[in-house]
């Protein structure tokens, strides 16, 4: 299993004392597979990626990513396993506004240790960005910078793709061409992914759907071989 959680549970601290985000989860990931994460806003959904990512801590319970529990690492430990093994996709894109296309594309293969000058230009290639790529982020369309981000965070070859509703700010024709495309780059790549999604439609391609219900579980179900 690439990912394992077991009786995860997170509160947070607020003014008007803890409120219990997750409650309970086990989940497990295998390597390869796909995961769409539903649920109503303010579910649980982005938590969870969190502590997958490990940028949170849970409360009681545990993560294991790669076969390293995260929380027996220290803050560098986490760090560098999220270099070595996971990529994040986000809404808001989260490109480097004052990096070219083309340093956005190779920075996490950088930073991972994991540049290759040949898949690089074979995703440049498939995510249409050749003519774009001595842009700055703010020169692009919505579009073109989530197929930025999508292509700066598969250039690492992650085992882990966390996504969260990467086609949230798009509208449904970019989304559903942008979706197409990360499916069939994860894919190629053997990454495994665990995307949040709002859309029925695009859970439904992914191997498994999870959906949460104030912070458990409600429903866990296979895509139809
Ligand atoms: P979702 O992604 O499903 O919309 P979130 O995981 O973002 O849900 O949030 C779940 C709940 O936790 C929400 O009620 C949200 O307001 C609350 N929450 C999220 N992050 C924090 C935080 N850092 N501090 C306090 N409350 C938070
Ligand atoms: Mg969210």
């Amino acid at each position: 299993m690439l990912v394992v959680l077991e009786d995860v549970s997170k509160s947070y601290r607020t003014a008007e004392g803890p409120l219990t985000v997750l409650q309970g989860i086990d989940l497990s990931l295998d390597s390869g597979q796909s995961v769409a994460l539903t649920g109503e806003s303010g579910s649980g959904k982005s938590t969870l990626l969190h502590l997958v990512a490990g940028l949170d801590h849970p409360d009681h319970g545990r993560i294991i990513v790669d076969g390293q529990e995260i929380g027996g690492l220290d803050d560098k430990g986490r760090a560098a396993l999220r270099r070595s093994t996971v990529g994040m996709v986000f809404q808001q894109f989260n490109l480097i506004p004052s990096l070219t296309v083309a340093a956005n594309l190779a920075f996490h293969a950088r930073l991972a240790g994991r540049f290759d000058a040949a898949w690089q230009q074979a995703l440049t290639a498939r995510l249409g960005l050749e003519q774009l790529l001595a842009r700055y982020p703010e020169q692009l369309s919505g579009g073109q910078q989530q197929r930025v981000a999508i292509g700066r965070t598969l250039a690492a070859r992650p085992k882990l793709v966390l996504a969260d509703e990467p086609t949230g700010n798009l509208d449904e024709a970019t989304g559903d061409a942008v979706m197409a495309l990360m499916l069939s780059l994860v894919a190629e790549t053997g990454s495994s992914l665990l995307m949040v999604t709002h859309s029925h439609r695009l859970a439904g391609q992914l191997d498994r759907r999870i959906h949460l219900r104030s912070g458990r579980i409600d429903q866990s179900v296979e895509r139809p071989a």
